[in-house]
């Protein structure tokens, strides 16, 4: 039986209480959806003014020299380094994780086909966040070499299809909606063991589980800022490309900023022998700059700390839905086992969505992902323990009273 007392005492005992401070998050609101959309940094309200009051309003075009607005993608990439494993001149921030999938598709289709020109075999998983499917079926179409998709069910189902001539492998780090995780250096080891490449999305795994790149040696990895790294709505992605890969080839969105002398305006492309190659034009500056906001919170703080914590997060959110909601049949679709679990918890519930709008409506924020997944996102910089104790009293007494009957919540939104 777990009390309240117990959850106020594990908030005093924890370490990074403190970095609850750096956000700014309303009164009255538990926010279970830093997974989606991380919350604000309170540094990024000073940031986003000074960059527009005093680099673009003052000193307007000296600031791509003065405040280096041009070297932002790899000075913000090699931040994001630290936090993945990656080396210095290893990582860039441009663009969306959907274009950024292409360009590192497109580079690791390339590779294979000069050396294994019959591997014409992508693969993703069925249950892979929409876009990185889509993305794939497009540059396939674009192509037109007779490359196919073929989708898997998830980790148990890589070697039925590694049988077959398989080029190149996308899979999600942490699936962002069953919240499963992948052991990163034995999958790898798998696809390399059949020479395909792997490209990672880590949309929902940087800044939520540690990682290392370079020593689980993956080929390619993309991924989002504005989730866990708290970068704000849309700001650009990231990629990476391990060393080995990247001056082998040169993605096809091949823009002025991947150019090796962007100004001397030359004629035709010629590609930078950096990651810089990975970029395409130019880019949202503002946004851009506010990711470093987010980042430097999780650079003083430490990855291992941030995981146990989340761990312990989310099994106290499970054993007290568990403790207190048994009777209103939330199926639990995260893997209780921790090598296989992301930063979050999902239940699958025929009300999902009407569950999640009551809560909502009680300053609970989670979310709704179809079919029937109520999502709870854990970030252990600004949640602590007797915050899931007070979640999870709510959505008790949403389902004892049936709250979630009300008929305003029947109402979809565009965005669920
Ligand atoms: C959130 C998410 C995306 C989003 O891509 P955008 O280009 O930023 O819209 C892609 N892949 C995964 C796995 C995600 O979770």
């Amino acid at each position: 039986m777990i009390t309240h007392e117990q959850c106020l005492y594990w908030d005093q005992e924890d370490e990074l209480k403190k970095f609850k401070d750096e956000f700014a998050l309303p009164k009255n609101v538990i926010y279970l959806d830093g997974n989606s959309l991380g919350a604000r940094p309170k540094k990024s309200l000073e940031v986003a003014q000074h960059i527009i009051a005093k680099e673009w309003g003052e000193d307007l075009i000296n600031s791509w020299n003065k405040a280096d607005w041009w070297g932002l993608p790899t000075r913000l990439g090699d931040k994001v380094a630290q936090l993945i494993g990656a080396e210095k001149g290893e990582v860039v921030i441009s663009d969306s994780t959907t274009l950024n999938l292409f360009k590192v598709l497109s580079a690791a289709v390339k590779i294979q086909a000069e050396k294994f020109p019959e591997r014409k075999i992508i693969v993703a998983e069925k249950d892979a966040f929409p876009t990185d499917i889509y993305i794939i079926e497009g540059f396939i179409d674009l192509i037109n070499q007779g490359y196919q998709v073929e989708l898997i069910d998830g980790a148990d189902d890589l070697s039925r299809v590694l049988a077959k001539e398989v080029a190149v492998v996308v899979l999600s780090h942490v699936n962002y909606r069953t919240g499963y995780f992948y052991d990163m250096e034995s999958i790898n080891q798998q696809i390399h063991a059949k020479d395909a490449l792997i490209i990672w999305d880590l949309c929902h795994s940087v800044g939520a589980v540690p990682m290392d790149l370079n020593q689980s040696n993956s080929d390619f990895a993309i991924g989002c800022t504005y989730k866990y790294l708290n970068g704000g709505p849309g700001s650009p992605a990231l990629l990476w490309v391990n060393r080995k890969h990247r001056d082998q080839f040169w993605q096809p969105l091949s823009g002025w900023w991947g150019h090796k002398k962007p100004f001397d305006m030359a004629q035709h492309y010629e590609p930078a022998n950096s990651i810089r190659r990975y970029l395409c034009g130019t880019q949202p500056i503002i946004s851009m700059s506010l990711i470093e906001c987010g980042i430097d919170i999780f650079l003083q703080a430490d990855m291992q700390q941030i995981r146990e914590k989340s761990l312990k997060l989310t099994d106290l959110f499970i054993q007290l839905v568990q403790q207190e909601c048994a009777q209103f049949s939330f199926e639990l679709i995260t893997p209780l086992n921790h090598k296989y679990r992301g930063s979050h918890a999902s239940y699958r519930h025929e009300f999902g969505y009407e569950i999640i709008q009551a809560l909502i409506a009680r300053g609970v924020i989670g979310d709704y992902r179809e079919p029937e997944v109520l999502r709870f996102g854990i970030t252990p910089l600004y949640l602590g323990f007797e915050d899931i104790w007070n979640a999870v009293q709510q959505l008790k007494q949403i389902m004892l009273n049936s709250e979630w009957k009300n008929e305003r919540y029947l109402v979809r939104s565009e965005v669920t």
